[in-house]
């Protein structure tokens, strides 16, 4: 097949890999010569606190990123390939290299939040502008948009049947790895000045504990994840809601950045699912969540901001210093629920947070203490490391009952029931809330109801060296029912 452009440029964003990735295969499919970039975007970097794991992970991630290009260049016959990085304005600095390279086309893969969306139309405007192409690729869910519609040809609001409808389109066709590796020749050697790889403190960031919590980065990392999962997936659907447990995949943050193949995952997912493994078939449905609220997200852009069912925004939340007073706590993991705070000490030091604890959390900020789920979506939104807004969004409006298909809004989890179900013997909230740990099991979950000498022999004090509940559960679940009395009907 003749090429049809001479050269081109491969914009890497939340693809951080080589093997299977969409744009880069028609890329090196399209072009006589490839160069590849990756933007250390200054509109999205400038906005975020100086300390963030996920610019090193990134940042790591991108240098594994110019190592497998170098290595596909060289056992291709294009020695010197490898990635060019620009920390600028990702508009100005696509439509920039795109001119000094000579490029006639920019590839890269479809980011469908929002604001993105925005920034890419304007790479498109300006690169077309100057007679230039831009083409985008689905990598990042196996299907998008409006690829899987109800009978009447409409977005899916209810996930069973949009799992059932995934599971029925769902074939090799859509699953196939991307034979990048047959195409590598077409690599071009990057240009002598263009090829380094800003260091953290030059793209103004300082160290987070990223390795000391050993969190594996580029697609090595995500392989290595991969692998010690597949040996627990079939395990999966048993351990997944105990915290202290190693049940999930903790593949999140490769999933966000594309350091795996979402291709690869679910066909690995789905031959194991067919086997038969209700393990790999519960996280298969986990990723067909992930598929799902980012086609919600797509199709209905109003809920990155308000409520996806309209009538919920008539929902009067707390405000005002006391408000902020209540927040705060729940950021600080300062409630006096042990559950709740060992959770929220968990995504302070890590950046991850177990599942369960993110429902349960969620809950207890909304319905207990009445605060606009909005809150703690930008909460988690700054400390995950595998914050991704369409994921996060499902999950803040589901737990606020806001969302589609979500909790109905009377279900309001109890902080202890959760507690004494899913970390029983209180291993995750020792680990977390060490100023508890000797406390008995049957008093970690409530600590308030222990009896004296049991916190005085753990040497708990009480409003001292840990805090009273800050709300009573029943009261506070009485006032959410009259908040929500405005939606009974929606
Ligand atoms: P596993 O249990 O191993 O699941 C595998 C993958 O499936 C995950 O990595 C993720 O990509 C996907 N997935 C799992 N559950 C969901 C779900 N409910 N919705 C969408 N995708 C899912 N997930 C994010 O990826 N980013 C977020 O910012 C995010 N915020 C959340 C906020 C709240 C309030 C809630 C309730 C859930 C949120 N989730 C989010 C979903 C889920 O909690 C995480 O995906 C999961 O805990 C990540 O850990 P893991 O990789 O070990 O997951």
């Amino acid at each position: 097949m003749p090429k049809k452009y001479e050269t081109g440029l491969m914009w890497f964003r939340r693809d951080l890999r080589v093997h299977d990735n969409a744009a880069l295969y028609h890329a090196l499919k399209s072009c006589k010569q490839l160069y590849c970039v990756f933007v250390f975007d200054r509109r999205i970097l400038d906005t975020l606190p100086r300390v963030d794991r996920r610019v090193e992970f990134i940042r790591e991630s991108v240098l594994s990123l110019d190592g497998q290009l170098q290595k596909l260049g060289a056992t291709t016959g294009s020695p010197g390939a490898g990635l060019l990085t620009a920390h600028d304005d990702a508009v100005n600095a696509v439509v920039r290299l795109a001119a000094e390279l000579c490029a006639d086309a920019v590839f890269t893969n479809h980011d469908d939040e929002p604001q993105l969306l925005s920034r890419d139309a304007a790479v498109q405007a300006a690169l077309e502008a100057g007679g230039k192409a831009f083409h985008s690729f689905k990598d990042h869910v196996i299907f998008e948009r409006q690829e899987v519609l109800t009978l009447a040809g409409k977005p899916y609001t209810v996930f069973t049947p949009y799992k059932n409808a995934w599971l029925k389109k769902v074939d090799d066709f859509y699953l196939r790895p991307y034979p990048v590796e047959k195409y590598g020749a077409t690599l071009a050697p990057a240009p002598q000045g263009m090829r380094s790889i800003p260091s953290l403190d030059e793209l103004g960031f300082e160290a987070s504990n990223l390795s000391a919590l050993k969190i594996p980065t580029g697609s090595e990392g995500g392989a290595q994840l991969f692998e010690d999962f597949t040996g627990r997936m079939a395990q999966y659907k048993e351990t997944r809601d105990f915290p202290a447990v190693k049940g999930p995949s903790y593949l999140g943050v490769h999933l966000r950045f594309g350091t795996v193949s979402i291709r690869h995952m679910a066909s690995v997912a789905l031959s194991a699912a067919d086997h038969p493994s209700e393990g790999a078939a519960t996280w298969l449905s986990e990723l067909i969540w992930r598929d799902f609220y980012a086609q919600i997200l797509s199709n209905f852009p109003h809920a990155a901001e308000r409520a996806f069912k309209p009538d919920y925004d008539a929902i009067e939340w707390e405000s005002g210093e006391k408000a902020k007073a209540l927040f705060q706590a729940w950021c600080d993991g300062r409630t006096g629920y042990p559950l709740v705070d060992a959770a929220m000490a968990q995504i302070n030091q890590t950046g991850y947070m177990h599942n369960r604890l993110r429902m349960v959390t969620a809950s207890f900020l909304v319905k207990d203490l009445g605060i606009d789920w909005r809150w703690g979506e930008h909460y988690f939104a700054e400390k995950l490391n595998d914050f991704d807004l369409s994921a996060n969004n499902g999950g803040w409006q589901w737990a606020a009952s806001t969302g589609c298909d979500a909790q109905p809004y009377f279900r309001i989890f109890n902080p202890v029931s959760q507690s004494e179900k899913f970390d029983a013997e209180g291993k995750f909230i020792r680990k977390y809330v060490p100023e508890l740990a000797q406390l008995p099991d049957k008093a970690l979950h409530s600590p308030w109801l222990a009896k004296p000498l049991e916190l005085a022999a753990a040497g708990v004090v009480l409003g001292q060296n840990y805090p009273l509940p800050i709300v009573q559960h029943d009261e506070a679940r009485a006032l959410t029912l009259q908040r929500y009395a405005v939606v009974k009907k929606a």
